[in-house]
C-alpha cells in the first residue's frame, strides 16, 4: 500500500503529534521494542506495570487511516512484543490489548496506537 511504502522510504511525521516527537527522538521514551515498522514503549501513565504502546513508525491518526499493508504489519509484531513483555514476569497471567479511535472512543493522542496491558494473577485494581 501507499502508506507502507511511504514508510519504507520515508517515514512521515507530524510536528506537532508528541508520539512523532518520540520517533524523532525529541522527548524521551523506553523503549520496549523496535523495528522497521513499529516502536513499543512505556506509558507515561502505567495502568499496570509495563503497560506498553505500540505505534507505527510514520503517522497514521487512527485505524480508519491505515492502508490494509500497514495495519497487517503493524499489527502483525503484537503477538511478539506481547510474549516479550509476558517473558519478561512470571506472574503476568494475561493481558488487554486495546486500541482508541476517535475523541468518543477515549482517543487522546491522534497517532494510532495500541495499548498492551498486562494483568496479573495476584489481581490488581485497573479497571
Ligand atoms: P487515553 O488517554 O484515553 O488512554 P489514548 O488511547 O489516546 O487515550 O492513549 C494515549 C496514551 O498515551 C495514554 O495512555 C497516555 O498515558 C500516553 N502518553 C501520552 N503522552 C505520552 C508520552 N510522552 N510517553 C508515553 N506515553 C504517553
Amino acid at each position: 500500500g501507499v502508506l507502507m511504502a511511504s514508510m519504507t522510504l520515508e517515514p512521515h511525521y507530524d510536528d506537532d503529534c508528541v508520539f512523532c516527537k518520540i520517533l524523532q527522538g525529541q522527548i524521551p521514551s523506553y523503549t520496549v521494542y523496535e523495528d522497521n515498522v513499529v516502536k513499543a514503549f512505556l506509558d507515561i501513565s502505567q495502568g499496570t506495570p509495563g503497560h506498553t504502546l505500540v505505534i507505527p513508525k510514520t503517522h497514521v491518526k487512527d485505524i480508519f487511516a491505515y492502508d490494509a499493508d500497514l495495519a497487517a504489519a503493524v499489527f502483525s509484531r503484537i503477538p511478539k512484543i506481547a510474549r516479550a513483555i509476558q517473558a519478561a514476569d512470571p506472574t503476568i497471567a494475561g493481558m488487554n490489548i486495546l486500541n482508541n479511535n476517535g475523541k468518543v472512543a477515549y482517543q487522546s493522542v491522534f497517532h494510532s496506537h495500541i495499548h498492551l496491558v498486562p494483568r496479573y494473577s495476584d489481581q490488581d485494581d485497573f479497571k
